[in-house]
C-alpha cells in the first residue's frame, strides 16, 4: 500500500526514501525478514540479526539523525512526526525490508506519560535515557489475581524517608529478559478508594535492586514473558510520576497509548502474510481446492478491512483527533482475523503442522526444544491476541458503553 497523501507528505517520502537508500548498512536487509512479526519468536535469525554489526550501525545512524522515537515533541528528543510521517517512516522501511529501531514501552507508553504528567525535572531525566537506549522498560500492570480489573493491584509501595520500598508480584511481563527498568503500578494507600491509592513508579529492575525475574513458557515454547517477585526493591520518591497516589490517571495515559498503538501499518503485515499463505496452499497443492480458496478470499477481504480500518484512524489523527474508543474496534478485528488465520493455515500444512523443528536454545528456549514453524507460531501465538491489551471481552465492554453508548456494566469492581 503506498498512499497519496498530497504533495507535502509525496516529498518527505522521496526524502526518507533516499535516506534509507543512503543510509541502510549493506546486507541488513538479508539479514532476516524484518517485515515479519517477531511475536512469539519464530526462529533463532531474527534475535541473531538484533545482535549483528550491522544492525548496531543502523540504530546508530537512526540515532544520530533524530529518528528514533521521532514522533516525540522536539522538545524533549523528538522530530514532531505527525502520524503520516511516522507511517511513511514505517511503510518506506518496510518497504526497503530494513528494521524501524524504536524503543519499545519506554518509547511508546513511558515517554508520553511522562510527558504528560511528570515535573520538568522528570522529563529532563527520563526522556534522553529511553531515547539513547539506556533505560528499556517493560511493563508491570498484571497480578495474578488483577488483570482486567486493574484497579485492584495489591503489590505494596511503602515510602520511606525520599524512597519507596516495594514488595509483591507481577505477572505476564513481556519482554522482561531484556528490561533494566519497569513501570510498576503498586497500591500506596490501603484506605482510600481503589483508584485513588495507586502509585505509578519507575523502578530499576535488577536482581540487586531485590527483583526475581523468572520466565513464563508459553504454547509456542518462547518464554516473550516472566513473573518476577519484589523484596523490597526501592526507588527515589522522584521516580514516582503524577505523584502519590495518583498513579490510575497516569496509567490511564499509559493504555491509551497501548491501544491505539500500530494500527495505521498493520495491514502491511497482514498483506504479506496473506500472499505468503496463498504460497502455501500451491506448495500443498490446495489451491485449486474449493474450500481453501473460499478461505482464502475471506482472509483477503480482511485484510482489506484492515487496511481500510487503519485508513480511518490515520485520516483521523491528520484531522488532529486522538483514536478514540474505536481502536477498541480495531483490535478486535485483527486479533480474531489472525487466530482464524492461523487455523486455516495450519490446515493447509495438514499432518506437516503437527511436527516442529528442534532448536538449538536462544535465550527464551531450552537446548532440545521443539520450535514452531511460521505458520505453527501464528496459530499458537494469536492465541494471546485476544488476552493482552485489554481482552476482546473488555473490547466489546468498550465498544458498547463508550461508542455506542449503551448503559455501564454493573460491576462491585468500580469500587
Ligand atoms: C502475550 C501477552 C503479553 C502480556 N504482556 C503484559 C505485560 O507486558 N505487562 C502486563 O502488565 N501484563 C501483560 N499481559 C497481561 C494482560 O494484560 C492480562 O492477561 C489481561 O489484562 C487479562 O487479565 P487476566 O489474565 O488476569 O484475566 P482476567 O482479567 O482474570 O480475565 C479472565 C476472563 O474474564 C473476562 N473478563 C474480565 N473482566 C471482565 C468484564 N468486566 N466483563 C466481561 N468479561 C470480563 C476476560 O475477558 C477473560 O476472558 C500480557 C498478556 C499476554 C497474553
Amino acid at each position: 500500500m503506498e498512499l497519496d497523501l498530497g504533495p507535502e507528505a509525496n516529498k518527505f517520502r522521496q526524502e526518507i526514501r533516499t535516506w534509507i537508500a543512503d543510509n541502510a548498512p549493506e546486507g541488513l536487509a538479508d539479514l532476516t525478514d524484518w517485515n515479519a512479526s517477531s511475536f512469539g519468536s519464530i526462529d533463532e535469525s531474527f534475535d541473531n540479526a538484533l545482535q549483528s554489526p550491522q544492525y548496531a550501525e543502523w540504530s546508530d545512524r537512526l540515532l544520530k539523525a533524530g529518528m528514533i522515537c521521532a514522533s516525540w515533541p522536539k522538545e524533549y528528543g523528538g522530530q514532531d512526526w505527525d502520524a503520516i510521517q511516522n507511517t511513511i517512516f514505517a511503510e518506506e522501511a518496510f518497504r526497503a525490508g530494513v528494521p524501524t529501531v524504536n524503543r519499545g514501552f519506554g518509547e511508546s507508553m513511558v515517554g508520553p506519560s511522562v510527558m504528560v504528567n511528570g515535573s520538568q525535572e522528570q522529563k529532563d531525566h527520563f526522556l534522553p535515557r529511553i531515547i539513547s537506549g539506556q533505560d528499556v522498560y517493560c511493563q508491570g500492570f498484571s497480578e495474578p489475581d488483577h488483570g482486567s480489573d486493574l484497579a485492584s493491584v495489591s503489590t505494596r509501595g511503602i515510602i520511606d524517608g525520599d524512597e519507596i520500598v516495594i514488595t509483591g508480584q507481577k505477572v505476564w511481563t513481556s519482554g522482561y529478559f531484556r528490561a533494566n527498568m519497569i513501570f510498576i503500578l503498586v497500591r500506596t494507600d490501603t484506605d482510600a478508594p481503589k483508584h485513588r491509592g495507586i502509585s505509578y513508579v519507575l523502578l530499576p529492575f535488577t536482581a540487586e535492586n531485590g527483583v526475581d525475574k523468572r520466565p513464563l513458557r508459553m504454547i509456542s515454547g518462547a518464554a516473550e514473558f516472566g513473573h518476577e517477585y519484589f523484596d523490597g526493591s526501592r526507588a527515589p520518591i522522584f521516580n514516582i510520576i503524577g505523584g502519590i497516589n495518583n498513579g490510575w490517571k497516569v496509567a490511564m495515559t499509559t493504555l491509551g497509548h497501548e491501544r491505539s498503538g500500530s494500527a495505521t501499518i498493520a495491514s502491511l503485515r497482514y498483506e504479506k502474510q496473506f500472499w505468503s499463505l496463498v504460497d502455501l496452499a500451491r506448495k500443498h497443492g490446495r489451491d485449486k481446492d474449493p474450500v481453501v480458496r473460499q478461505q482464502l478470499a475471506w482472509a483477503y477481504s480482511h485484510v482489506q478491512v484492515i487496511r481500510y480500518q487503519g485508513l480511518r484512524i490515520l485520516a483521523q489523527i491528520a484531522a488532529g483527533k486522538e483514536p478514540g474508543p474505536e481502536a477498541s474496534a480495531t483490535k478486535l478485528f485483527w486479533s480474531d482475523y489472525e487466530q482464524r488465520l492461523g487455523e486455516i493455515a495450519v490446515g493447509i500444512e495438514g499432518a506437516e503442522a503437527l511436527i516442529r523443528a528442534e532448536s538449538t536454545g536462544p535465550h527464551e528456549r531450552e537446548p532440545g526444544d521443539y520450535i514452531p514453524n511460521f505458520w505453527q507460531n501464528i496459530f499458537l501465538f494469536s492465541r494471546a491476541h485476544t488476552i493482552y491489551s485489554g481482552t476482546n471481552e473488555i473490547q466489546r465492554n468498550i465498544i458498547s458503553e463508550r461508542v455506542l453508548g449503551m448503559p455501564k456494566e454493573p460491576s462491585a469492581a468500580r469500587g
